[in-house]
């Protein structure tokens, strides 16, 4: 059964006149329809969500209240999490087991931030005067979050705990492509969570260029959260200054050197060269696309690799062995097959280099391994799928040149017995998370982001929910003697 879903603005589930279909990447069946939100639709979820900020009950709730809100939310999450991950699988393709961790680490996102919510202070500053001065930190105001689709669940909860937390209203855009998780999870917050205020939370689907345009450029909004593709944060930039300069922070792409020095243990080094970057099918911004081996190991590395690459398991990602299900949709599938087709020009194929045939109608990609140098476009640019480019290097001065010889600087991750040699790399890597002996762990205690071009401003940790806050600042004169000015 197809089910046919609408936008979530106002307390009120709303019709919109377009509809979009949306498709389960492992079938090519199509599973529901979306509304295809325009740029008026958007406007009346601002409209709401800029009501429920300027005159509704949550500008007056207590830190207090909005904390447990977040709190009815993660448990309202954990009690559905069965159906939320299932949902997930279906419709962006990731490994069920994937999607239930996703799940449990939306509901602990939830849970962090809705402890923070009693924990927003100002400070008190020491001002050479007779005289209090203080800052008040206080909501942004209307924000617009506009997600991806590799982690639709978690990536929305990254942005609507700390912004609900902070004490803002949201307008929330899901991806196009994999609107359903973040539906029903208003579905579930309207359900079960009466207390929250009509216009708290509001979600509109839609088309990037047309409903995510909108929301940058609504001069309503005060704030945007994005996360998404370097050239689109580039737009979304363009639209900011078009309009009324609104605070904006960007998770963008990345190119990450995951890199490992010929002191490493072989096989723990091999099985996280490809978790880190075949995990959620290379789908990830902070996967480790760039293996770089030192030269003496290059080899042996390189045949453990396509060994063990041979072994990981394509198919259904509702079943429970899969390892890498499809990639999130047939337009997807097709850009990823025509990097690697313009990689196989430039570089040595390794392993992988075709359409993975787990399920017939499926947008199933091989896992894939180049090897060349930095310089190839392979190298460079951002796949967003199972494609990785091993490239030797000779010394500790040739890895970090290479490391840093990115427009990017998302992650890094750095394997050696030497700790010395990793802190001295983990210090001269331009990223925003470096990782030592491991790749991909993720703490919402811990902030989130990126160097250069991947972007500006942090998710999750303190951090994040500061990206939220206007700072105040409050002087309050304490002398009682007149002002000598004249
Ligand atoms: P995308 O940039 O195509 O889309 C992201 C979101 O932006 C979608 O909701 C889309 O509808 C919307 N959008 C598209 N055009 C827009 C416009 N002109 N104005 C406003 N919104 C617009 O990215 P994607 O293909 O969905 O996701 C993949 C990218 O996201 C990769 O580059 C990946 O590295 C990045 N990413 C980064 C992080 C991070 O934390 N840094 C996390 C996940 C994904």
């Amino acid at each position: 059964m197809v089910v046919q879903h609408r936008n979530y603005v106002g307390g009120e589930w709303v019709s919109v006149s377009a509809a979009r279909e949306v498709v389960n990447p492992a079938t090519g069946a199509v599973i529901a329809t979306v509304a295809e939100s325009s740029a008026a639709d958007v406007a009346a979820a601002v409209r709401a969500a800029r009501d429920a900020f300027d005159s509704g009950p949550w500008r007056t709730a207590t830190a207090q209240a909005r904390g447990r809100l977040l709190f009815e939310m993660a448990r309202i999450v954990r009690e559905h999490a069965a159906d939320l991950a299932h949902l997930e699988t279906r419709n962006c393709g990731k490994p069920i087991v994937e999607s239930e961790m996703d799940v449990q680490d939306a509901a602990t996102c939830l849970e962090y931030y809705g402890g923070l919510a009693t924990k927003i202070h100002g400070e008190t500053l020491p001002v050479p005067d007779n005289a209090l001065n203080l800052t008040l930190k206080e909501p942004v105001g209307v924000v617009g979050l506009i997600v991806p689709w590799n982690y639709p669940l978690l990536l929305a909860m990254w942005k609507l705990g700390p912004a609900l937390s902070a004490g803002c209203t949201v307008v929330l855009k899901p991806a196009e492509q994999t609107p359903l998780s973040m539906l029903e999870f208003a579905r579930l917050v309207h359900e079960h969570l009466p207390e929250l205020p009509p216009g708290v939370l509001n979600v509109v689907t839609g088309d990037g260029p047309v409903a995510g345009r909108a929301l940058v450029e609504s001069m309503e909004v005060d704030q945007v959260a994005f996360t998404g593709g370097t050239e689109t944060g580039r737009e979304v930039l363009h639209g900011v200054a078009r309009s009324n300069l609104k605070k904006v922070s960007l998770e963008l792409g990345g190119k990450s050197p995951n890199i490992f020095f010929s002191d490493c243990d072989l096989d723990a080094a091999t099985d996280g060269a490809l978790f880190g970057v075949f995990i959620n099918q290379g789908e990830v911004c902070s996967a480790g696309s760039r293996v770089l081996v030192q030269r003496t190991i290059a080899a042996e590395f390189l045949a453990r690799m396509r060994e063990k690459t041979a072994r990981i398991r394509l198919g259904d990602p509702l079943d429970r062995a899969t390892k890498m299900g499809p990639v999130v949709s047939r337009e997807h599938m097709e850009r990823v097959l025509a990097a690697i087709e313009r990689g196989r020009a430039e570089a040595r194929l390794v392993a992988g280099g075709g359409r993975a045939a787990a399920l017939p109608a499926g947008c199933f990609v091989e896992p894939t391994i180049f090897e060349s140098d930095n310089a190839a476009w392979i190298a460079r640019e951002e796949i967003f799928g199972p494609v990785v480019t091993v490239i030797p290097f000779d010394d500790e001065a040739d890895a970090i040149r290479i490391a840093n010889d990115t427009p990017y600087g998302l992650a890094a991750a750095v394997w050696s017995r030497d700790i010395f040699r990793c802190l001295r790399v983990v210090k001269a890597v331009r990223a925003g998370i470096v990782w030592v002996n491991t790749m991909q762990p993720c703490y919402v205690e811990s902030p989130w982001g990126g160097y250069k071009q991947s972007g500006h401003g942090r998710e999750m940790s303190l951090q994040g929910q500061d990206e939220f806050l206007e700072t105040k600042q409050v002087h309050i004169n304490l002398s009682e003697a007149p002002l000598a000015w004249y």
